[in-house]
């Protein structure tokens, strides 16, 4: 970006999410700064913005005061060291702990409800510090896949309706936020309309929604530089189903509703951790850190005083990487983002199989349709598909005999026509839904 683009960058990104605050884009213009910076000073800023949350939270939360382990906690060594002399926090915890999570700041901060899909709802409330760095961060990121604030845009939301107010203020800073499909049948056909009239520069989405729209159709006449996707795992065969009918190469952006902007794609295609907003750990069952194979997700946000979350287990496993990148940038790589550890089904003696290695395995079936493996008890899967029953008999053969052959012969499988794949509370279709750990 060059002065003149940062300069308009200042006044357009508070615009664009004017909850997030004034201080967007000087933040925004902070974060194009430190992403050049060496290893060894993210490491030092991350240590001391860790030693003041931590003494914060100590201060501040009863949850962490209470808790002797955050109280006598070392604060000598990097932020890494630090951590792994701290608990793990767990969803669990934070649900029953209630308002002794939150801080002093949450009277004026925002609240947001996650996860009808994974048990009970998550109260997550956010400071306007941590909403302002989660923005910048995101427009960062999309800058990495030269999306620019003011380019047309085009977003497709699973759920939720803009008010005509805040749709025109969209309209005017030139996006354009699109329902998808589920009340419309035309709804599609409508959105890949408007695709081809406005010619955005960037269709962002969920996966399942911009695979759906994406569908036996080529939108790759309509000009778009890129397609940003978020919410889900984008698995390596969807990917190229999308850059195929979308025309244009796919970026990936990871977050949740816990803590947004958690990880980036660089233009070399791997995904930066926001280091000056979060710790992201990966540790193995032992709650031991491990780098370059697969770990359970843990993050500490650096920024929320009004409901601190340290170590907290995100659900999700992946490979965190030190290799540097050669886009230059020092920040931690999320190497590869394995799955939810909810998207696998296993046996009654604990072995898995992912999602990951089904969307592997089968992509290319032809008959079945969608696919959807649902798994309530450890000695039975039901596959859902959505396919013809006789052409898909051969291709579910296969499935089953694959799983059996993993989980054991044992494992009792049954295969169920449906009209639709049911969607979760919030929009999604995953691969796999399994049983809660
Ligand atoms: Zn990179």
């Amino acid at each position: 970006m060059n002065a003149a683009e940062q300069m308009l960058a200042l006044i357009y990104l508070p615009l664009l999410n004017w909850r997030a605050g004034w201080g967007t884009g000087r933040r925004f213009h902070e974060l194009l700064r430190s992403e050049r910076w060496p290893r060894e000073r993210l490491d030092d800023l991350q240590r001391a913005k860790l030693s003041d949350r931590l003494a914060a939270a100590v201060r501040e939360v009863p949850y962490y005061r209470n808790h002797g382990a955050y109280a006598a906690a070392d604060r000598a060594g990097s932020a890494g060291e630090i951590l792994r002399r701290l608990p793990i926090l767990r969803r669990s915890d934070i649900q029953r702990a209630g308002r002794d999570m939150l801080g002093p700041g949450h009277v004026r901060a925002q609240r947001s409800r996650t996860g009808g899909t994974t048990g009970a709802p998550l109260e997550v409330w956010r400071d306007a510090a941590t909403r302002t760095m989660a923005e910048a961060a995101l427009w960062r990121g999309k800058s990495w896949a030269g999306i620019r604030p003011w380019d047309k845009a085009v977003s497709v939301r699973g759920m939720g309706k803009a008010s005509v107010l805040g749709r025109l203020r969209m309209r005017l800073l030139r996006k354009w936020v699109v329902e998808a499909f589920q009340p419309a049948p035309d709804q599609r056909r409508r959105i890949r309309d408007l695709i081809g009239r406005i010619r955005p520069v960037s269709v962002e989405g969920y996966v399942t929604d911009l695979l759906d729209l994406a569908r036996g159709q080529d939108i790759s006449a309509a000009g778009i530089r890129t397609v940003l996707t978020t919410g889900e795992m984008l698995y390596a065969h969807q990917k190229t189903e999308l850059e195929q009918a979308f025309g244009a190469p796919v970026h990936s952006y990871y977050g949740c509703n816990e803590i947004a902007a958690l990880a980036f794609e660089c233009e070399r295609g791997m995904r930066h951790v926001t280091d000056e907003h979060v710790v992201l750990e990966a540790v193995n069952a032992d709650g031991e850190p491990v780098w370059d194979e697969p770990g359970r997700l843990l993050v500490t946000d650096l920024d929320n005083r009004a409901m601190p979350l340290i170590r907290y287990e995100l659900g999700d496993i992946g490979v965190l990487s030190r290799e540097p990148c050669a886009c230059g940038r020092a920040h931690r790589v999320l190497k590869e983002l394995v799955g939810r550890q909810q998207e696998s089904i296993r046996n009654e003696t604990g072995e898995r199989l992912s999602a990951t290695f089904f969307a592997g395995r089968f992509r290319n079936l032809r008959h079945v349709g969608r696919l959807q493996l649902v798994q309530e008890d450890v000695r039975s899967v039901e596959i859902l598909y959505d396919g013809d029953e006789a052409d898909a008999a051969l291709e579910l053969r296969d499935i089953v005999h694959e799983i059996r052959s993993r989980l054991g012969e044992e494992m009792k499988i049954r295969a169920t026509r449906v009209d639709a794949i049911p969607l979760t509370a919030r929009g999604k279709r995953p691969l796999i839904r399994g049983m809660k750990d």
